[in-house]
């Protein structure tokens, strides 16, 4: 009699879970393995380009990668993994229903959430970049600002709402300060009573530093950029209180201020300290097979792998090339445990990063060299279009970068997006267990996807996420 087929199952469908998958289902032979991918979205967000869902310059769905039709899985499931139970092998999942899913091997790589402190106001009044959702929030906060400005007769109203505060000067603070700064001033045509004076945008950082990760040369020169835009940036300096239309800095300044974008770092999800595994830095401590434990391999920003090239012996920075490229190589040796192929370690020397500022500017650091204006455009632009993983996302992307080369993009504020899907308290619960009809965009994201698979065995009780997701803090760079 044929044994059943071993599952495979792999949790979160960000850049490891999606390349852990999609490899998973083309090397194990179906009859041999069932792949089965659990994720809180039924996607996979592109995050690198959210810089510019958040700049209108690209549409939402064009970063959204679909699971269902690039994945090849056995079975997609939507839901979050509340928790595991590593001694009877199951993890228990909650889309609606609760649902105890059997695993032989299990890969976890569920990514990392904006990095709270404890900063009175953060989580009332700083909004994250993390998710489409909040791209998409951001997009029309900052554009409902300059509405609500032009509309106003009070000078100190105008003064908060045109007042825009970025947190966190590395690569995601500084493309969409520099992003948004520029949509702000292209659409000021459409508001005649303000003038390009009247925008305040500050973009600060405890480091001394703009873009660390792309060295010390490119940063000047994006300090230099940016300042001579007009963007106001104070290095050495944080953030120490919020207050409703108000904001203090560590450096004695008071601001009117209606808009806080919170990028100073992120940290792993609540589950990673709840499944009680060791932790580094809040992340999930592998080996240099990046296995967690008999039969668990972990990957990407939730994990902790050390990088042999690094003289301190640091981990893996939490970026996307390092969590794509180790969601291939789990999905080699969880194939290896099954008898197809042979184990690999990970090893893989930063290739580089590119940051986006808008216009014809940009910085990128290819394999070490450091570009400056339009050749690093078009590396930065060339990168995302190879990296972005799937052809029916690449076109679309190349099309709306192609029609911003003609004309301003559309400056509408959709209103989909709740403002409590875009506060760092909600990042926690993420799209699932945002309330019922929240947001459209969130509620076309609950809806539950049910395994066709009978082995799946279902006890049903509500889902009940937001108990699970208590603050924990720990610090990993972005
Ligand atoms: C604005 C921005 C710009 C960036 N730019 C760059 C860049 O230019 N270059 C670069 O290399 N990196 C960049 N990064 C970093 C990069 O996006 C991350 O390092 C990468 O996404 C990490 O991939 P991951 O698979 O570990 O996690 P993620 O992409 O965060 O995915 C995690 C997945 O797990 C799911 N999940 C989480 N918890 C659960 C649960 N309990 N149950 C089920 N599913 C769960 C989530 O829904 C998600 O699908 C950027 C990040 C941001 C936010």
């Amino acid at each position: 009699m044929s044994q059943a087929p071993a599952q495979v199952v792999v949790v979160g469908s960000g850049f490891a879970g999606f390349f852990a998958a999609r490899k998973l289902a083309r090397i194990l032979p179906r009859e041999l393995a069932e792949v089965t991918m659990v994720s809180a979205t039924d996607h996979m967000g592109y995050s690198p380009l959210l810089p510019e869902v958040a700049a209108g310059r690209l549409d939402p769905q064009r970063i959204a990668v679909p699971l269902h039709g690039s994945l090849g899985c056995s079975r997609i499931l939507q839901g979050r993994v509340e928790d595991v139970d590593f001694e009877s092998r199951k993890v228990r999942v909650a889309c609606g229903e609760e649902l105890s899913l059997p695993y032989d091997r299990l890969v976890l790589a569920t990514g990392s959430v904006t990095r709270e402190v404890a900063t009175p106001g953060l989580s009332e009044y700083a909004f994250g970049l993390k998710t489409l959702a909040e791209g998409q929030f951001i997009h029309d906060h900052v554009l409902q600002q300059l509405q609500l400005a032009d509309a106003t007769t009070d000078p100190e109203v105008r003064r908060a709402r045109l007042t825009f505060l970025v947190v966190g000067a590395g690569y995601t603070g500084t493309e969409t300060a520099a992003q948004l700064q520029r949509m702000t001033q292209k659409q000021l045509s459409s508001f005649p009573r303000l003038s390009a004076s009247d925008l305040r945008w500050l973009l600060v950082d405890l480091r001394p530093h703009v873009l660390p990760e792309l060295g010390p040369r490119l940063g000047r020169y994006t300090l230099r950029l940016l300042r001579r835009r007009g963007m106001d940036i104070r290095l050495g300096t944080t953030v120490t209180a919020m207050r409703p239309g108000e904001v203090k800095l560590s450096d004695g300044t008071v601001l009117p201020c209606r808009t806080i974008l919170w990028t100073a770092g992120v940290t792993p999800p609540p589950i990673v300290a709840q499944i009680g595994l060791p932790v580094r830095r809040g992340r999930l401590v592998v080996d240099e097979y990046l296995k967690l434990r008999d039969h668990v391999w972990a990957a990407g920003d939730s994990a902790a792998a050390i990088d042999p090239y690094d003289r301190d012996e640091m981990d893996y920075p939490p970026t996307a090339q390092h969590a794509q490229r180790q969601g291939m190589v789990i999905a080699r040796n969880v194939a290896a445990s099954l008898g197809v192929g042979t184990p690999t370690t990970y090893r893989h020397r930063d290739l580089g990063l590119v940051a986006d500022l808008g216009g014809m500017r940009a910085v990128a650091r290819p394999f070490g060299l450091p570009l400056t204006g339009l050749p690093a455009k078009v590396v930065t632009k060339g990168y995302h279009l190879v990296a972005i993983p799937y052809w029916a996302n690449k076109l679309r992307v190349a099309a709306d970068w192609l029609v911003n080369l003609v004309s301003r993009p559309t400056a509408t504020q959709l209103g989909l997006v709740q403002k409590s899907a875009a506060q760092l308290r909600s990042e926690y619960s993420d799209e699932l267990s945002r309330p019922a009809g929240a947001t459209a965009m969130a509620s076309a994201q609950i809806r539950p996807s049910r395994s066709p698979d009978t082995s799946i065995s279902t006890t049903t009780r509500q889902a009940s996420t937001q108990s699970q997701h208590s603050t924990q803090h720990a610090d990993v760079d972005e």
